[in-house]
């Protein structure tokens, strides 16, 4: 790689992209090189916009445009009365693709752990009674995968909604163990959210 430092720590960064080694990523910035102003330039600056632009929603999770506003719970034109409750973004994207659901989204950014008092302030279960409270929402629905985080964030937000006499419900068993939102596809989606109980 002809010992250029620049070239190298790109190929470090890009390497440690998801699905992507070292081979992949030499390829990736021979391409780059080869064309500067073509893909190179507008990346880099796409990347710097991303940088400074898109942050998390501080109420709901999400990504918002930092000029827009969040067009998840601040600016959205349509009033929904469900939020669902994902992990991730990944699996609100997933979600969205799949056109199976019409409403909010919650994403508390990870889940619980087995170890007790681990970032619960962190996973925006306040900011989500809130919401409820704030937004007359009927139905929540818990989209947490089948693992046992999963699961024991599920019985925890269950637990935190007590007292708002909210519907909460929980996709259903069609969900495979261990079965991330992330990677079911629109049937079992489907059925899962249809099924939900
Ligand atoms: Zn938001």
């Amino acid at each position: 790689m002809q010992n250029i430092s620049e070239i190298e720590e790109l190929v470090r960064l890009i390497s440690k992209l998801p699905g992507l080694g070292p081979k992949s990523a030499k390829r990736i910035v021979l391409k780059l090189i080869n064309t500067r102003n073509e893909l190179m330039k507008p990346m880099a600056n796409s990347l710097a916009e991303v940088y400074r632009n898109v942050s998390r929603c501080k109420a709901c999770g999400t990504l918002k445009s930092n000029s827009t506003g969040c067009n998840n719970c601040e600016v959205n034109d349509k009033k929904f009365n469900k939020i669902c409750v994902v992990e991730n973004i990944a699996d609100q994207w997933s979600i969205e693709n799949s056109s199976i659901y019409q409403g909010y989204y919650h994403i508390l950014g990870g889940t619980l752990s087995s170890s007790p008092n681990q970032r619960k302030e962190d996973l925006l279960i306040s900011s989500l009674v809130d919401r409820v409270k704030n937004d007359s929402i009927e139905e929540v629905i818990i989209a947490t995968s089948a693992t046992v985080e999963g699961q024991t964030t599920a019985h925890y937000i269950k637990d935190s909604l007590k007292d708002t006499k909210v519907k909460v419900s929980r996709l259903a068993q069609g969900l495979p163990v261990g079965g991330e939102i992330e990677s079911l596809d629109d049937g079992t989606l489907f059925s899962a959210f249809k099924n939900r109980s």
